[in-house]
């Protein structure tokens, strides 16, 4: 069965990866590309000194695994390759079965020493196996437009030849950065939020406030959507559903319709914060850009975010919305997020809520409200789910 199998090599950062967080790195990458390729289960996936090795992929399976491979953050390079154990001769009787039977005209040799025993140094395997190939092949060497690309690499144990290298999505694997809890609304931006900080290693936990039954329940079936589209980045998440009519409730009573969209968003980013601290996550992550909405101003955000200790990262805050459309879509999360729905935000609310706002007018108006109580109540009554990939 040999023929018919191939063999992936994962790359990594090179640059970013020296030192002590190697291991740790590649061990969670090897764990996500496992999750990742579960539908695969021949495949054989394990780490290695120079990245993640995946052997065993079928051929027929291999465009998909291929495809897989894209969405895996940390992976930088990788490529489909053959090998032998490293001697001059054995690299040249493999180059000579493996090397594409359609004719080509031009080619390059991009060798590389892993193993400083190995008796030829990288530009000397350049020449060497370049005249090897000419003399094969007849065709010729052009270094910056060849036709084909013969890649060498020679390791302690093995010499590596492939032919083509695709690129992966870069970043940080997802968990190595630690957790962080995303305030989901249905819209367009918090998700693209949520992405971005998996791109950078973060495992992401999911809270969705909605006014159920105030409402209907559809904001909630796009939170779960939502997650579950997610979950090709990150494998499986966990989705808090906080019920908020009964706090929204008592907020109208005491609240002047103007604040209460900040005095909500005060409420949740509190609530928020108490389930991160007790899920082991360090920092909220929202879809706020800078000036998008009323209430994104400033002065606003100042506001809202004096209510907590822990960190609130936005990473689209110099985004605009245009922008956070086009990451949408390539991330696969914009169809889900245009349905419409009923969010929790509109509800009695004016159309153009203060843009101004400061924590001592705000203290104020809370003072009327039993704040730890409306707290509690919301989150006794949260719904926790586990949402997997499909
Ligand atoms: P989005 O497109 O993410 O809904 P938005 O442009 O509508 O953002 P706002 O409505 O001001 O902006 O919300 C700002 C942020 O507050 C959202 O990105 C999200 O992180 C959080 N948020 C808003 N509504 C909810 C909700 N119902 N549940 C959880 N988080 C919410
Ligand atoms: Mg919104």
């Amino acid at each position: 069965m040999a023929y018919s199998q191939s063999s992936i090599m994962i790359r990594v950062h090179e640059i970013a990866l020296k030192g002590k967080n190697r291991p740790m790195f590649l061990r969670k990458l090897e764990s996500n590309l496992k999750l990742a390729l579960k539908d695969f289960p021949e495949c054989s996936i394990k780490k290695t000194h120079i990245g993640v090795g995946i052997a065993d992929v079928n051929e027929d399976s291999l465009d998909e695994v291929l495809e897989k491979i894209k969405t895996v953050f940390g992976v930088v390079k990788f490529y489909k390759y053959f090998k032998v154990e490293p001697s001059i001769e054995n690299i040249e009787n493999l180059i000579a079965s493996e090397v594409p039977k359609e004719p080509f005209k031009t080619f390059r040799i991009t060798a590389k020493r892993g193993d400083k025993n190995f008796p030829l140094k990288s530009p000397d395997m350049d020449r060497h196996f370049g005249n090897f190939v000419q003399t094969l092949t007849g065709a010729d060497v052009s270094l910056y437009n060849p036709e084909l690309n013969i890649f060498v690499e020679v390791l302690r144990d093995q010499a590596l030849l492939y032919f083509k290298q695709e690129q992966g999505p870069g970043g940080l694997p997802v968990g190595v950065s630690g957790k962080v809890l995303n305030l989901l609304s249905g819209g367009i931006d918090s998700p693209v939020a949520a992405q971005r900080m998996m791109k950078r290693g973060c495992r992401v936990l999911f809270m969705h406030f909605h006014s159920f039954p105030l409402v209907d329940g559809s904001s909630r079936e796009k939170a779960q959507e939502l997650v579950s589209r997610l979950n090709t980045y990150q494998f499986h998440s966990t989705l808090f559903l906080v019920p908020f009519a009964d706090v929204q409730k008592e907020i109208i009573l005491s609240v002047p319709p103007q604040y209460r969209i900040i005095i909500y968003r005060r409420f949740m980013t509190r609530i928020a914060e108490k389930i991160a601290l007790s899920n082991g996550a360090q920092a909220l992550v929202t879809g706020e850009s800078l000036g998008q909405v009323g209430s994104q101003t400033l002065e606003n955000i100042n506001t809202i975010r004096e209510t907590v200790s822990i960190p609130i990262l936005s990473p689209l805050i110099g985004m605009d919305k245009q922008e956070i459309i086009n990451e949408a879509k390539n991330i696969g999360t914009y169809e889900t997020s245009i349905i419409p729905d009923e969010d929790c935000c509109s509800l009695f609310v004016p159309k153009h809520p203060a843009t101004q706002s400061t924590p001592p007018e705000i203290n104020l108006i809370e003072s009327n409200l039993d704040v730890e109580k409306l707290i509690n109540l919301a989150i006794e009554n949260i719904e926790v789910q586990t949402i997997k990939s499909n």
